[in-house]
Order: C-alpha cells, then sequence, then structure tokens
C-alpha cells in the first residue's frame, strides 16, 4: 500500500519523536534553560508511539526515524526500539542522536535492530562545541561514534549544523573527517525555527557550503535516491566517504519531500515550516486504530506543496526544533 499526498509524492517516511527532553542545550536548537517540562499526561507512553509506528507502516509507511529531544534519555528506550524494529513491513529503523549517550548503548541499539545512526556533530574544536551545545563534552561523542562503529553498524551519518561565524571555518576539517573516516557528513543551513534575533546573519546556503568543499575536494554526485531524503549526495573522487548538503532553507527539495512527523505529544506535523498540525493523541486514546489510521491518512492530504521560508524570510510560528524532532 502506498501513503500519497495531494500533490502526487509518495509519503514513506516517519520521523517519531520519542521525547523532547535533552541532555544538551544546542543554542539553534533550543533556549539556554531548556523547555518547559510537559505534563506526564501529555507526553504519548510507548505503547501509544509503538501503535502510531504500526498504524503508519500499514499505511505505507516503510522509514522511521526515531529523534527528539534526545531520545536516548528516555529510559526505556532500548525495549521499545526492539519492538519497533520487530514491526512488520518497516524497512528501515534508524536513529538520529547527539551521541553523548551512545558510547554506552551502541551495542544495546544495534541488538535492538537499529540499522544506522545520525548523530549530530557541529565543530571538532571541544570549546566551540562545549559553546555550541552550552556544555556538551565533544570527546563523549566521538566515544560514541567508535562505540557504534566497533560494535557493527554503519559508521554514523554525521550532522553538522552549518552556522556563519560560529562553525563555518571548520567545513573544510569535516570534509577532511569524511574522507579520513569514510563516512559521510552532512552539512545542514542552518534553519531559523525559532526566528531568533539574527538568524539571517548566521545562515549560510547550501551552495556556498558546496563550493568551499568543492574548491579543495573533487567531487561528484553520489546519485543517491530512494529515502536518502532531502540531503543532495557527492562523493569524493580520489578518497572514500562521502558528503551531504541539505539545503533545507535555500533549497527547492520539497518536491521529493516523503516525510510526515510525530511529536512525542502525539502531533502529527506534515510540513516542519507550515503551521497545521493533528493531535492524535485523543484518537489513540479512545482505542479506536481505524480512526488514528483514518485521520492520519486525510492529514497527509493537507501535506503543502512547498514550504515559503527563503533565506530572508520566514513566516511560521516559531517553534523549537527539540518539540518537533528536526
Ligand atoms: N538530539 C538529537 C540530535 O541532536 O541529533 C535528535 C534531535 S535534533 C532536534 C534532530 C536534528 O535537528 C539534529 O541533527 C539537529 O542538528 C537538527 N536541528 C535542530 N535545530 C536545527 C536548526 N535550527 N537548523 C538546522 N538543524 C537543526
Ligand atoms: Fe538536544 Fe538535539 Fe536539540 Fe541539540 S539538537 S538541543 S542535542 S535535541
Amino acid at each position: 500500500m502506498k501513503l500519497m499526498d495531494a500533490h502526487g509524492r509518495t509519503i514513506s517516511y516517519l520521523r517519531l519523536s520519542v521525547t523532547d527532553r535533552c541532555n544538551l542545550r544546542c543554542s539553534y536548537c533550543m533556549p539556554e534553560a531548556g523547555i518547559a517540562k510537559s505534563p506526564h499526561a501529555d507526553i504519548l507512553r510507548f505503547e501509544e508511539l509503538e501503535q502510531i509506528a504500526e498504524i503508519a507502516v500499514s499505511l505505507g509507511i516503510e522509514k522511521v526515524r526515531i529523534t527528539g529531544g534526545e531520545p536516548l534519555v528516555r529510559k526505556g528506550i532500548v525495549p521499545f526500539l526492539g519492538r519497533i524494529s520487530a514491526i512488520h513491513g518497516l524497512n528501515h529503523l534508524v536513529l538520529t542522536t547527539n551521541g553523548i549517550r551512545l558510547a554506552e548503548l551502541a551495542a544495546d541499539l544495534a541488538d535492538a535492530g537499529v540499522q544506522r545512526l545520525n548523530v549530530s556533530l557541529d565543530s571538532l574544536r571541544p570549546d566551540t562545541f562545549r559553546a555550541i551545545t552550552r556544555g556538551g563534552e565533544l570527546a563523549a561523542v566521538l566515544r560514541g561514534v567508535d562505540a557504534a562503529v566497533a560494535v557493527g553498524l554503519p559508521h554514523p551519518k554525521l550532522n553538522m549544523v552549518v552556522m556563519k561565524g560560529v562553525n563555518d571555518g571548520e567545513i573544510v576539517d569535516f570534509a577532511l573527517l569524511a574522507r579520513e573516516r569514510g563516512c559521510t557528513v552532512r552539512f545542514i543551513e542552518y534553519m531559523p525555527a525559532g526566528r531568533v534575533e539574527g538568524w539571517r546573519e548566521r545562515f549560510l546556503p547550501g551552495e556556498e557550503i558546496y563550493h568551499r568543499i568543492a574548491s579543495r575536494f573533487d567531487l561528484l554526485p553520489s546519485g543517491d535516491g530512494g529515502t536518502a531524503g532531502p540531503a543532495k549526495g557527492y562523493r569524493f573522487c580520489d578518497a572514500p566517504g562521502g558528503i551531504g548538503i541539505i539545503s533545507a532553507v535555500s533549497g527547492h527539495f520539497c518536491a521529493g519531500c516523503n516525510r510526515i512527523r510525530v511529536t512525542a505529544r502525539g502531533i502529527a506535523r506534515s510540513c516542519l515550516f507550515a503551521d497545521d498540525a493533528l493531535d492524535l493523541k485523543p484518537l489513540l486514546r479512545e482505542g479506536n486504530r481505524d480512526d488514528v489510521a483514518a485521520a492520519l491518512r486525510r492529514f497527509v492530504l493537507t501535506k503543502p506543496g512547498h514550504h515559503r521560508m527563503t533565506p530572508g524570510e520566514a513566516h511560521h510560528t516559531p517553534f523549537t526544533m527539540a518539540g518537533i524532532g528536526g
């Protein structure tokens, strides 16, 4: 079965957030003080999150990414992942993490059936990393990445949010890291989720990121398709590894968008930068799966054809990325 939106796009990818809590406070994602603690009853129980994943897969979702907040801080995450990976018809179970708890959990994640990890890593300099994450320890993340490889997972994709004047001086260092490790580094345009003052000055377009790397190394399009999502992929002509550029703001990849999101509070979102949302919680708690499935199917039809954001203009209601899952 295929889940189609009103623009003829097949929706095959669910980003499922399991918490809005986090053990870091990245400046581009969360306010320094964190976000207000949600009442316990507002957060979906694991069984409810599982039901959403099962229903989504029955409708045609093939890939589920577990995200947050930081998914590895939620108690019970490993057995939950084991149950998600057992869902009949799910082809890809992947997870995005900041890597802080990865060294201790990598083996459990692999055993639970997680197939691949994305690890957020915005600087290779301990001080800059600490400043961006407001206290994070770079070495812990690097240990986590190595632990994932040691337990037999594919090398995590490393996600760097590029911010002018903060970490853009490290773009080439990250490309070098991709070559040394033979892994993929994805450079993500800084998105003005919270529309904080000065976001335009911090923004560096994907095109510029590409040129900075292409002026140092010969690149070829890698032809990644399928579930790779909005990243434009390139490989190095003379070395293993590759890069991805995610031009979430300046790019026009909406035509190929295949995703929906559900937050830890059970709110379905059809597009990060559209304000429409559907609260699945009451339907889930009434216990009628068919109603949840029908509501999700109808909701997918409301997915906008494209977002209206540009590098100079944002129209959405400000939000905290950790509350949605990136
Ligand atoms: N805590 C996990 C992590 O950091 O990987 C998962 C949740 S985080 C919200 C998911 C992704 O969203 C991360 O790769 C993060 O870098 C990205 N993200 C958060 N805020 C962003 C922003 N303002 N612009 C671009 N990417 C952002
Ligand atoms: Fe936490 Fe991830 Fe947001 Fe950083 S990007 S504050 S690690 S949820």
